[in-house]
């Protein structure tokens, strides 16, 4: 069951999404050449539990971090540890923080100090997509309206969207229903209406669409070894467009 949200409970979503946004930004200027992934860790839940926040990735079914720290062939939910990033990596961010009982979740992709043009490329198309999928997210429109958005536009630049992660709607919980794929055909699944908050997140790689599940239990990577990037955003549906409560976080 999808549930709607009021305008004051949205509200109350946005300041979580606010501290999200403002932490990821934060980090992506922190981000260069030697640095750890566990620092980018330290650093987020630093910053969230600063603002009186709690960070909601932090032993969610046992993930042992605040930030899902995913390089390069890594999809989402990669673990911060020793691992060093380096020039021309490409590093996924992904938090989420709970704040007096609502939540907020959102993701970027950043680039580590000079990328190569493919990796731009690739980041640069899944933010797109991101976009083009929120420019469904309106009132009167079906769900799938959205994925097929984010598909069409990646398949047209010549990579692939992830399959076997979903985006998904998001309030007094992390996740709640609908689950958003980011491929299928228009005008299928749930009627969109005003107040109901949905994470929208295309995971788009740049070879092939599978993945698989390290040893970790955790971290989803590439089976093909190529690239993959990850934008979010959490965002309101409205009649004319949607809301973008994490705004801040990429733009
Ligand atoms: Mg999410």
């Amino acid at each position: 069951m999808i549930i709607l949200k009021s305008p004051e409970e949205i509200g109350k979503i946005r300041a979580a999404d606010r501290i999200v946004a403002k932490t990821l930004i934060a980090l992506k200027e922190m981000v260069k050449p030697g640095m750890t992934t566990l620092e980018l860790d330290r650093a987020a839940e630093e910053m969230v539990r600063a603002e009186g926040a709690r960070p909601t990735f932090k032993g969610y079914r046992g993930f042992p971090a605040a930030l899902c720290v995913s390089v390069n062939s890594e999809v989402v939910h990669g673990i911060p540890g020793k691992k060093k990033l380096k020039e021309g990596d490409i590093v996924s961010l992904d938090l989420g923080a709970d704040l007096d009982g609502y939540f907020g979740d959102a993701a970027i992709t950043v680039g580590v100090g000079e990328i190569s043009s493919h990796a731009q490329r690739l980041m640069d198309v899944t933010r797109e997509s991101l976009y083009k999928g929120i420019e469904q997210a309106k009132e009167g429109n079906r769900l799938s309206d959205i994925s097929h958005a984010i598909q069409t536009h990646v398949e047209a630049a010549g990579f692939s969207v992830v399959t076997d992660f979903v985006g998904h709607g998001i309030g007094t919980q992390q996740h709640e229903d609908p689950q958003i794929p980011n491929y299928g055909p228009k005008g299928v699944g749930p009627l969109l209406k005003r107040g109901m908050v949905l994470a929208i997140e295309p995971m788009v790689n740049a070879g092939g669409h599978q993945v698989k599940v390290l040893d970790d239990g955790w971290t989803v990577v590439t089976r093909d070894g190529g690239l993959s990037a990850h934008f979010e955003h959490s965002i309101a549906v409205m009649p004319e467009k949607a809301d973008i409560l994490s705004e801040y976080a990429e733009r």
